[in-house]
């Protein structure tokens, strides 16, 4: 085994931890353990559904490219995106800060004040959290949520299955894409997909939010359902900025961008028309992208395998592709 994190990778080392947790001794309230977009336990009446995601300065942003209130949105947004991939609903937070000493006192209470705007645009509460001062900015979320019904995991795919993702790919890959190279603005405010995810929990067999990229994510749901996938890269809704920016590979980059917190979910045929009477209601609109079909965990674009780079997605230690 590699030594050092830079050549096991983020993933490698994910993956070895979570097999030895499972041969833990079976803690009888974990009704969803390590490995899925966020843990379900039960606690009272309903599941309690648990996750916790960090955006650091200079990994996962710039300071430049987003305000104080757009980032601690942005904090809550990717954390709100695992709790939507259950088909739950936020409803406490907790919010740990590291900053600099010389981060203005005003600039801190922007990006509260962002956290809790969007928290509160969902039902959810901040309830508590940490300040620690630090080399750059980072910041921590922890976020509870509740399932009215059944969570939906990674899990549940089934051959036959329809491949369906909300919302459009590229959005941020194109901002961060124009930044890097110079550009000016700012990264694009993400999707509110709790919603939509609550009402797909219905009818999806398995769901995961769209975070590291659409080839890698799909990969995950395929490894933990024991299924392969085949998407059409023709059928892959792309944003208007990314198809601005580049026409005809745009798909191609979209399929492989991450960030775009959209949730990509599959439906048994049978339950296709109740998606259909669903689809007015989800508040963006869905695509059909592909089929879930038997087979080793292995996803097809137009019937092939990507290539390295698009399959790799993000890695935090191996710096393929770095994301800032
Ligand atoms: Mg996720």
């Amino acid at each position: 085994v590699p030594r050092l994190l830079r050549d096991l990778g983020e993933h490698a080392w994910i993956a070895r931890l979570t097999e030895r947790l499972a041969a833990q001794r079976a803690d009888r309230r974990v009704l969803v353990g390590p490995g899925d977009d966020a843990a379900v336990i039960r606690s009272g009446r309903r599941p309690l559904v648990l996750t916790t995601d960090a955006l650091v300065e200079d990994v996962h942003f710039r300071r430049a490219w987003l305000t104080p209130s757009d980032l601690g949105r942005r904090a809550f947004a990717v954390n709100a995106s695992d709790i939507a991939a259950m088909g739950a609903r936020p409803t406490v937070a907790l919010l740990a800060i590291e900053t600099p000493p010389r981060y203005r006192a005003a600039d801190l209470d922007a990006l509260v004040g962002g956290f809790t705007a969007a928290a509160r645009r969902d039902g959810a509460t901040l309830v508590g959290g940490n300040l620690s001062s630090g080399p750059h900015l980072a910041i921590t979320v922890a976020l509870l949520g509740e399932a009215d019904g059944r969570v939906v995991t990674r899990a549940g795919a089934r051959p036959g299955d329809a491949v369906y993702i909300t919302g459009a790919l590229g959005r941020t890959g194109t901002a961060v894409r124009r930044l890097l190279a110079g550009g000016r603005g700012r990264l694009p405010p993400l999707p509110d997909r709790v919603r939509a995810g609550r009402l797909l929990a219905g009818v999806a067999h398995a769901m995961i939010d769209v975070s590291d990229g659409l080839v890698q994510d799909l990969g995950h749901v395929c490894r933990a359902s024991g299924v392969a996938a085949d998407v059409t890269l023709d059928d892959v809704p792309v944003s208007a900025s990314c198809r601005a920016a580049l026409g005809s590979e745009a798909a191609a980059f979209a399929a492989g961008a991450g960030e775009d917190y959209e949730l990509l979910f599959t439906v048994p045929p049978r339950r296709e028309a109740a998606l259909a009477r669903l689809a007015p209601r989800l508040g963006c609109p869905i695509t059909r992208i592909g089929r879930i079909g038997r087979g080793r965990p292995v996803v097809r674009i137009d019937g092939a395998v990507p290539s390295a780079a698009l399959r790799a997605g993000f890695d935090h230690f191996r710096a393929r592709r770095s994301r800032v």
